[in-house]
C-alpha cells in the first residue's frame, strides 16, 4: 500500500486558487442585477445574490479527494470506466458545460479503486475550466498519481455558452482527448480504449 501526501497537496495548487470572499460575491451579484436593469431588493431578486454567491462557490470549490492504491495482481491490461458525469464551469462566460468523462491507464506497478477514477474527474471539474485543460489535468493527475503504462482520457461535453446563446448549437458535444504513454504508441490497446468509449 502506498499514500501520496505530497500529491494530494500538488492537487490544490490550483493557478486560480485564493480565499474566495463570499460577501464580496453577493455585493457583486447584486451590482450585476443592477446593471442588467434590474432591482436586485425585489421581491424574490432579494435572496438571489447570496443563491448565486454560493453556487458559485460550490462550483468553484475543488473537492479533496486521496489516492489510495489497492494490491493488484499484476494486471496489465486497459483499466476503463467509461460516461463519467460532470459539470463544470466555462472560465470564459462563467456558464455551465457538462457532459461524460471516460478515463483508463494501462497499469504499471499501482492499480487505483476505480471510484476515484471518478474523484478526479469531480477534483478538476470543479473550478472555471476550459475542457481542453480539464482533460489534460485528470491525465497529469493519474500520470502523477499512478505511473501507469498509459493514460486515456475523453471528455465529451454540452456547453451552455454554445447551446444557451451565441450560435446555439443545443446538439453539438464537443470532443477532447488525450492520450500518453503506451495508449499514445500502441494503435490496438488506444483501438480498445476508443471501443469502450460510450457511443
Ligand atoms: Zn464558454
Amino acid at each position: 500500500m502506498m499514500s501520496t501526501p505530497a500529491h494530494a497537496t500538488a492537487l490544490h495548487a490550483l493557478p486560480d486558487e485564493a480565499p474566495i470572499d463570499r460577501d464580496a460575491a453577493m455585493v457583486a451579484v447584486g451590482d450585476l442585477l443592477a446593471a442588467l436593469g434590474f432591482d436586485p431588493d425585489e421581491g424574490d431578486l432579494a435572496e438571489t445574490p447570496r443563491r448565486v454567491a454560493d453556487a458559485f462557490i460550490e462550483m468553484i470549490t475543488p473537492e479533496p479527494f486521496e489516492m489510495t492504491f489497492a494490491n493488484g495482481d499484476a494486471y496489465d491490461e486497459p483499466v476503463v470506466v467509461r460516461g463519467i458525469p460532470f459539470v463544470s464551469l466555462c472560465r470564459h462566460h462563467l456558464l455551465p458545460f457538462r457532459g461524460t468523462a471516460t478515463v483508463g491507464y494501462v497499469p504499471g506497478d499501482r492499480l487505483v479503486g476505480l471510484s476515484k477514477l471518478a474523484r478526479v474527474v469531480a477534483h478538476h471539474a470543479r473550478g472555471l475550466q476550459v475542457q481542453e485543460a480539464l482533460t489534460v489535468q485528470i491525465a497529469r493527475t493519474l500520470e502523477t498519481a499512478l505511473e501507469p503504462r498509459g493514460v486515456g482520457v475523453v471528455v465529451e461535453a454540452e456547453h451552455l455558452c454554445m447551446s444557451a446563446r451565441g450560435v446555439r448549437t443545443e446538439t453539438a458535444l464537443t470532443m477532447t482527448t488525450v492520450f500518453r504513454g503506451a495508449l499514445a504508441t500502441d494503435p490496438a490497446l488506444q483501438a480498445r480504449f476508443i471501443g469502450a468509449r460510450p457511443v
